[in-house]
């Protein structure tokens, strides 16, 4: 079990991609902290499933990670329950598809707290553990719109762009002290996130459901397929290796070819 006696928290894992990782990182023996929203009971059979998957611990926060008090709160329950987090996964996010003259400010101001900032608040408390203990993995869910643009996403792609370039920077601040910080960036997976996209895209774009799917959806994906969970699961369990103890500040992406063009 390669990640036994190690503690991994995973941003936004009560769905998706967060859940993917969680279940490969559990399986390797660390102990999970799982964070998100949804059914209470659902996401107490998950934080149970994870437990049995190696005999590893399994904790909730249901931090709501646009607000700082909230995240500051969440690392503290890993400091006391684990000493620390040996294993960051940022991961949470959430999108709005809209012109940039009509994209709602609320919006806007989501997507850059939870899918950049928050990522800043996490980093900055796993730190100091890290660096302590002279090892560390932080990991970005970032996306192909960290490398690459699409119309109708302005605060997402700007997000996660930032979320890039602040991973660049932490992986230089930490390089001697055996921490790793890179992006993953998927092209699209399908999860929930992707699902819930369509209709706004439909009527942006004034498609059919089938016609967001293959002509935009898949249209920039070469490979045509949806990435899966389980892929981008097990890139993240790589990054955790001591085979890719000199990738830091990478972004590397899985998404079926889509920024190669
Ligand atoms: P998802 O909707 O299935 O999961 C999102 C998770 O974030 C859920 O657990 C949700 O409860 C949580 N969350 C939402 N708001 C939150 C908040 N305020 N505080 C705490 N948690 C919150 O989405 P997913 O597709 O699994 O996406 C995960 C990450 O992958 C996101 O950062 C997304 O941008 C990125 N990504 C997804 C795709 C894709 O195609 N699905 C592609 C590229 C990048």
């Amino acid at each position: 079990m390669m990640l036994k006696g190690k503690t991994a928290l995973i941003t936004g894992s009560t769905s998706g991609i967060g859940l993917g990782y969680a279940k490969v990182l559990a399986a390797e023996g660390a102990n999970i902290i799982i964070n998100g929203f949804g059914d209470a009971d659902a996401i107490e059979a998950e934080r149970k499933s994870l437990e049995g998957l190696n005999g590893a611990s399994a904790l909730y926060s249901g931090a709501d990670l646009t607000k700082v008090d909230a995240i500051e709160e969440m690392m503290a329950m890993a400091a006391n329950a684990f000493g620390g987090v040996d294993i960051l996964i940022n991961n949470a996010g959430v999108q709005h598809v809209a012109p940039v003259e009509e994209f709602p400010v609320d919006k806007w101001n989501l997507i850059i707290a939870l899918n950049l900032t928050a990522a800043f608040h996490t980093t900055r408390l796993a730190v100091p553990y890290m660096k302590n203990k002279k090892w560390g993995r932080i990991i970005q869910t970032a996306s192909a719109h960290s490398l690459t643009a699409s119309p109708f996403k302005s605060a997402y792609v700007t997000a996660k762009h930032g979320l890039a370039g602040f991973t660049k920077t932490v992986a230089l601040e930490t390089a001697t002290f055996g921490i790793t910080a890179n992006c993953i960036s998927p092209g699209y997976v399908w999860t929930p996130l992707v699902e819930n996209q369509i209709p706004d895209t439909m009527k942006a774009r004034n498609m059919t459901r089938e016609q967001v799917m293959n002509d935009v959806l898949l249209a920039g994906q070469p490979t045509k397929q949806f990435v899966t969970v389980e892929q981008i699961a097990a890139t993240a369990l790589f990054l955790c290796g001591e085979a890719a103890s000199n990738i830091t500040g990478a972004n590397i992406s899985v998404d079926g070819g889509w920024t190669a063009q």
